[in-house]
């Protein structure tokens, strides 16, 4: 391969093939670095040693597929190329033969800054750029560890059907039209959670799949709608057991793939304490910068936002921010949902400067004192906007103040989510993580009651702020999924239509069970330190779920659509 030759190698006959990553002609000595999976070997062809071979070379332009026979040698002192693993040795080409060639490229792979569609739309090319083919080269190595670790755990991997029923995990469903069954549809799995339940019923005690999810989701940089999933369940579930297991595949990723050492077991905070301390439920805890609750201290307050508003939180930042730098934090609140943003400036001196200084009570004032050079910055709103707000301003200051250490990774399980949230919108409530979920032994029989208030069995991992992802203990009794069915506004009769099946299967001998499911796409990019998730993906669609490369979705002709007993309507804005 060509990143293989050593010094070791000198004076032996090989052949190398792979693509043209550069030519050079230097006054009669033609130079090519010849490039494929593994690196890169220079060739040197000299029209004195072959002739025929420095002939065909002219016509070598990037990109061509080269097989190239001749000896190795050691490079003279001065041209040692140390940035190369093969720098120290080239190989003197006899014979040249020119496999394949191509047409002008419409873009270089050295460029930097190539427009996204256009490298989309020749993603064969782009994918031959060194950072893609380590991304996809990471993410394959870390595939192979997972299954091997699931493997040596004693779980089954078990394939389950892509054409099935709505599974819901929160998202829009994608349909396909049975042609058998005209008038009917398949929902494509947005994850196989019903199933991997079904494998526990079955008798299978530990299932993993390396399975793809498929949520029709507005994209967003970080979202696609096609994602892979570590998906896992076990029978008679042992959290520490789960967690365990997980936290030795990930020591076991970080190491062999990064050659880090990760600090295992990672930290645990229940959902109450990350909201609480971090305003997030995904919080980088790579750096502290913790809110604080002032709501207590604030209720008698003369300023009226204070006094008024269900809770008042406050942010310390170890900085006397200039009046610039509040405005944009202040825009920042804004899109978070603030109205404004209240803050008191200390300077050297420990001077306070601030609009609402006046207002402030000493009590106040001795409450939120902080050290010279520093400012405190305040939310006051309902509970949940003080959260979004300052979580949001927490991540974006850590940044400005260079508390970000890029080449830690902090590792955090989230547990006890809420079991249900509010959907004002419809009236009702709807599933946190989703229906199939326990409550917690304290929630078990009285979740109804206050189901605002009820915590479900449930626990994220949570990577420097970023979610890989999250699982639960199940509802196996099929009372108790009658009952939160019941509570999420499903009919009997809709119970029994959607989730029959599943009913019908808890009734037979079901074993508690429990589960999570990972974020291979997400982990990756973590690994790879890559912002963007399409790049670690061999072929994904644009933010529109379109892919450039071959134009799917497409058209299709009027006779599949009669087929399918479908008539397309004038499409609607
Ligand atoms: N099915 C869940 C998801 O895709 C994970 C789980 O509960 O195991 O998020």
């Amino acid at each position: 391969m060509c990143g293989e030759p050593r010094k070791e190698l000198v004076g032996e006959k090989l052949t190398l093939s792979g693509w043209v990553a550069r030519r050079r002609d230097h006054g009669g000595l033609i130079f090519v670095d010849l490039r494929d999976r593994t690196g890169i070997t220079q060739l040197v062809i000299n029209p004195e040693r072959a002739a025929e071979a420095a002939e065909l070379a002219h016509q070598i332009r990037n990109e061509f597929v080269l097989r190239a026979e001749g000896t190795l040698f050691a490079r003279s002192g001065e041209t040692v190329n140390e940035a190369m693993l093969t720098g120290e040795v080239e190989l003197q080409v006899e014979s040249l033969e020119i496999v394949s060639r191509s047409t002008p490229l419409p873009f270089q792979l050295d460029e930097e800054n190539v427009d996204e569609t256009l490298r989309l739309r020749y993603r064969w090319l782009d994918l031959r750029r060194d950072k893609l083919q380590r991304n996809i080269g990471l993410r394959a190595q870390m595939v192979g560890i997972i299954r091997r670790e699931m493997e040596s755990a004693g779980f089954l991997d078990i394939q389950t059907p892509i054409l099935f029923k709505p599974t819901p995990e929160g998202a829009r469903d994608f349909i396909v039209p049975s042609r058998l069954q005209q008038g009917r549809f398949y929902a494509l799995p947005q994850s196989p959670q019903i199933l991997k339940q079904l494998t526990m019923v079955a008798g299978f005690d530990r299932y993993y799949q390396i399975a793809i999810c498929f949520r029709d989701e507005d994209l967003r940089a970080d979202r696609v709608q096609e994602l892979t999933q570590l998906d896992v369940e076990m029978s008679f579930p042992d959290q520490e057991l789960l967690f365990e297991l997980m936290e030795r595949m990930y020591g076991r990723i970080w190491r062999e793939c990064l050659g880090i050492e990760i600090a295992t077991p990672f930290q645990r905070l229940t959902f109450e304490e990350t909201d609480r301390r971090f305003g997030s439920d995904k919080p980088d805890t790579r750096y502290e910068l913790e809110l604080e609750d002032a709501t207590e201290a604030t209720r008698g307050s003369e300023f009226g936002v204070f006094a008024g508003a269900e809770a008042v939180r406050f942010l310390r930042v170890p900085q006397e921010l200039s009046r610039g730098d509040l405005a944009k934090l202040e825009e920042l609140a804004k899109e978070w949902g603030a109205k404004g943003l209240a803050y008191l400036v200390y300077d050297e001196e420990g001077e306070v400067r601030s609009p609402i200084a006046k207002f402030l009570s000493e009590d106040e004032h001795a409450r939120f004192r902080g050290d010279p050079a520093s400012t405190v910055l305040f939310a006051a709103d309902a509970w949940e906007t003080t959260s979004r707000v300052l979580g949001a301003l927490r991540q974006h200051l850590a940044r400005q103040l260079g508390l970000v250490d890029d080449a830690t990774f902090t590792f955090l399980w989230v547990t006890d989510f809420p079991m249900f949230e509010r959907d004002e919108e419809a009236g009702r409530w709807s599933a946190v993580h989703h229906p199939f979920t326990r409550p917690t032994k304290e929630w078990e029989g009285r979740f109804h009651a206050d189901p605002k208030r009820a915590l479900a069995h449930t626990y994220d991992l949570i990577v420097n702020g970023n979610e890989l992802g999250g699982g639960s203990f199940r509802i196996h009794e099929p009372e108790l999924q009658a009952q939160v069915f019941d509570l999420l506004g499903l009919s009997p009769e809709e119970q029994r239509v959607k989730f029959g099946f599943l009913l019908d299967a808890l009734a037979m001998g079901a074993p508690p069970h429990g589960g999570i499911a990972l974020g291979i796409d997400r982990m990756t990019m973590v690994l790879a330190g890559e912002p963007n998730l399409r790049d670690v993906i061999a072929f994904p669609k644009n933010q529109a779920g379109v892919d450039p490369m071959s134009g799917a979705p497409s058209e299709v002709t009027q006779e599949q659509l009669l087929e399918l007993g479908i008539q397309l309507q004038e499409p609607q804005d």
